[in-house]
């Protein structure tokens, strides 16, 4: 890549696997309209022994910040000097800011996607009764920007129940002044009939055959719809039932650009210029344009 130099700063993404990920082109894209001497790279590691020692080496480097993706959202945390309260209650770190001689641990999915539902659909899920999908670290994320937010009521959904409790039963440990619970699918009719906001913050639905996790008749118009999948050449079944049912619905890609636009505000801390969503949004397409469509060779 031209412009790289021997003061050129180091960002990265950190997960397994990555070759989907669309984070370089987008963070590669703003980082030259900004005229930051930055470069994203890629750092794949296959275990969290090469997660530790990829950290370890990153304290001596010259990185501004990184993200992490799945699966090492939550063990991260540990490896992290300071953690935002958000993150620790979401109990996923998707941002590390390189501060000085500190990592500090941020989650920006729960901001991104609260960006987006106001950007992409005017939601403001502030009074709102909320049901999510999931109980993973992208479920923990929209879990605390929700609450955070002020939603009225939010129901997690979970195959794994227990998973779902543990993360209700941490914010009530915060004293959260909001009506929650967690589910299993076959108890969750009345929540998701009820909710103005559903969200899957699952993996289901990365695939072209997967399900909608939840019956076609449980939607309706009157709901917003956000499904967390994002760059599928398909449409996601939920997404076609929300279609159906009148909903207005939204993908993964918008809620992607807007929690990646929000870690490099937290890296580039210096300057007073916001990150243009645009020019990330507009990478991300390309780059997903130029992705073999399924069928073609990879
Ligand atoms: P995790 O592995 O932490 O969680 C996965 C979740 O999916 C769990 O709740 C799991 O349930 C559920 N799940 C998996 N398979 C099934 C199934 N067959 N039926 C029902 N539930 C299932 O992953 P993340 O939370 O990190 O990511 C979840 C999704 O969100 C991914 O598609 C990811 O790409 C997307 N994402 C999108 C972002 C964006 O910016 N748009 C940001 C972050 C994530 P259980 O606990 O029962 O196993």
């Amino acid at each position: 890549m031209a412009g790289i130099n021997g003061t050129t700063k180091l960002a990265g993404v950190i997960g397994w696997p990555l070759s989907h990920t669309l984070s370089p082109a987008m963070h590669n894209a703003v980082y030259r309209d900004l005229g930051l001497d930055w470069i994203y790279v890629p750092l794949a590691v296959a275990d969290e022994v090469g997660l530790r020692r990829l950290v370890a080496a990153v304290r001596s480097m010259n990185f501004v910040g990184f993200n992490v993706t799945m699966p090492y959202k939550t063990a991260i945390l540990d490896l992290c000097d300071e953690v935002a309260t958000a993150a620790q209650m979401a109990g996923a770190v998707n941002t590390v800011h390189c501060s000085g001689d500190k990592l500090i641990g941020y989650n920006t999915d729960g901001r991104g996607m609260l960006e987006a539902l106001e950007r992409d659909a005017g939601f403001d899920p502030a009074g709102k009764r909320v049901a999510i999908l999931g109980a993973g670290g992208a479920a923990g994320g929209a879990f605390v920007a929700l609450i955070l937010a002020r939603s009225a009521s939010i129901t997690l959904i979970n195959r794994d129940l227990g998973r779902a409790q543990e993360l209700v039963e941490r914010m009530e440990a915060h004293s959260v002044n909001i009506s929650v619970e967690a589910l299993m699918y076959a108890e969750a009719e009345q929540a998701v009939r009820e909710a103005d906001l559903v969200i899957n913050a699952t993996s289901v639905g990365m695939r072209p055959d997967d399900p909608c996790l939840v019956p076609a008749q449980w939607l309706s118009s009157n709901q917003v719809i956000l499904d967390m999948v994002y760059g599928q050449q398909h449409k996601t079944a939920l997404t076609l039932c929300g279609e159906a049912a009148g909903a207005f619905t939204l993908d993964g890609l918008g809620m992607l650009v807007c929690q990646g636009a929000t870690a490099v505000d937290i890296w580039n801390e210096s300057s007073q210029e916001r990150t243009p969503r645009e020019v990330m949004l507009d990478a991300a397409r390309r780059e997903l344009q130029s992705r073999p469509s399924v069928g073609e060779a990879r």
